[in-house]
């Protein structure tokens, strides 16, 4: 049959079009084409995705002209062929694999069997709430898309601000250097145009020097074991499963402390129920894992240094939990229906999801 199928992957053979029929065919070869029901058998550790073959007559770098993409390129293509392969089937997909298939070792699952993250942050459960289907092509399916503009200005921003305000808590620093470390952090990449890049650059600039003069009055960073509570990475248990985030700050403030997280996006004035939901993360985290009493949470935009605050509760917290809980509860047993609407026009697989709204 393989022999049949020859470097096209597919059998030709004309079948009568009233019977049901049985296609065997290569993953490249479906490309386009869509079946109601797919198996995908065979789906084992070093088959799919496959070993990285070297190319017969290695050619020399310095030869090359073109720039390399970085990262496991192979791994990247593979998973890219998978999604295809996933994508083929209108009515039921069956995935399989097993241990035996009849060589002297015993075969593993494929990589990309492996569905559900192992742990769950902020952004995923905020994509998952937005449209399961996001979340499925971007955390399970973990197609890789563009970076982006406002992704490249934000990380510059945080380590700006994290390396400023680490080494302010020691020592005086002046406006200038403030601004040079920004220059040494910025990120150059994803910027659609000379002129969208200068003027992010820019604007950063302003960002920093209102940020001085505020941290000027308003220096309460809590310090735990001689350093400034920052960029405190945290994991919280819960049922089993594992919630990671990071917080940017947390100020010392009376009858305890301030959760702070930096936004770089335009200014909010008052919060919704959603909107509060990333800060309460971090209150049950400040509260269970670094045994500390978050009283206040606060996004602190960057755009013009206001501030979106909000006293935490004892219920709050209890009610985030189970909150959590639940969204986890429901990814787990989700079939990832798409959820569409006016979040499709910023949504990274607009080009390639069938049911984006225009
Ligand atoms: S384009 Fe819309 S429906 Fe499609 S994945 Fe993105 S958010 Fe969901």
């Amino acid at each position: 049959m393989e022999l049949d199928a020859g470097e096209e992957g597919i059998i030709n053979k004309k079948i009568e079009s009233q019977f049901d029929t049985v296609k065997i065919m290569t993953v490249h070869s479906s490309k386009g084409l869509e079946f109601d029901y797919v198996f995908l058998p065979y789906l084992v550790a070093r088959s799919f995705p496959s070993d990285q073959k070297s190319d017969p007559i290695e050619i020399p770098r310095d030869l090359v002209k073109e720039v390399l993409p970085g990262g496991d390129f192979h791994i990247q293509e593979e998973r890219r062929l998978f999604y295809v392969a996933l994508t083929r089937a209108k009515k039921g997909l069956f995935l399989t694999w097993s241990t035996d298939h009849g060589g002297k070792q015993l075969k593993k699952p494929s990589r990309f069997l492996n569905f559900l993250p192992d742990h769950f942050s902020y952004s995923q459960l905020e994509s998952f709430r937005k449209c399961p289907l996001e979340y499925k092509l971007k955390n399970i399916l973990k197609i890789k898309t563009r970076g982006k503009s406002v992704f490249s200005f934000g990380k510059t921003i945080h380590s700006t601000l994290h390396r400023f305000v680490e080494k302010s808590l020691k020592e005086k620093v002046s406006l200038e250097e403030l601004l040079n470390i920004y220059d040494e952090e910025w990120i150059f990449d994803w910027y659609q145009s000379e002129k969208e890049r200068e003027d992010f650059y820019n604007k950063g600039k302003e960002s920093l020097k209102l940020f001085y003069d505020d941290f000027k009055k308003n220096n309460n960073v809590l310090i735990i074991d001689e350093e400034g509570a920052l960029e405190k990475d945290f994991q919280i248990k819960l049922n089993g499963d594992v919630v990671i985030g990071k917080i940017d700050r947390i100020d010392e403030i009376e009858g305890g402390v301030e959760i702070i997280d930096y936004k770089t996006g335009s200014p909010k004035k008052t919060l919704t129920k959603d909107d509060k939901l990333q800060l309460l993360i971090y209150a049950l985290a400040t509260k269970k894992v670094l045994g500390l009493n978050p009283v206040k949470s606060t996004y602190y935009y960057l755009d013009d240094c206001s501030k979106a605050s909000f006293d935490v509760k004892d219920k709050m917290i209890e009610e985030t939990e189970s909150e959590i809980k639940e969204l986890i509860s429901k990814i787990k047993r989700s079939n990832f229906k798409p959820s569409v609407g006016w979040h499709c026009k910023f949504c990274d697989f607009r080009d390639i999801c069938a049911h984006k709204k225009i």
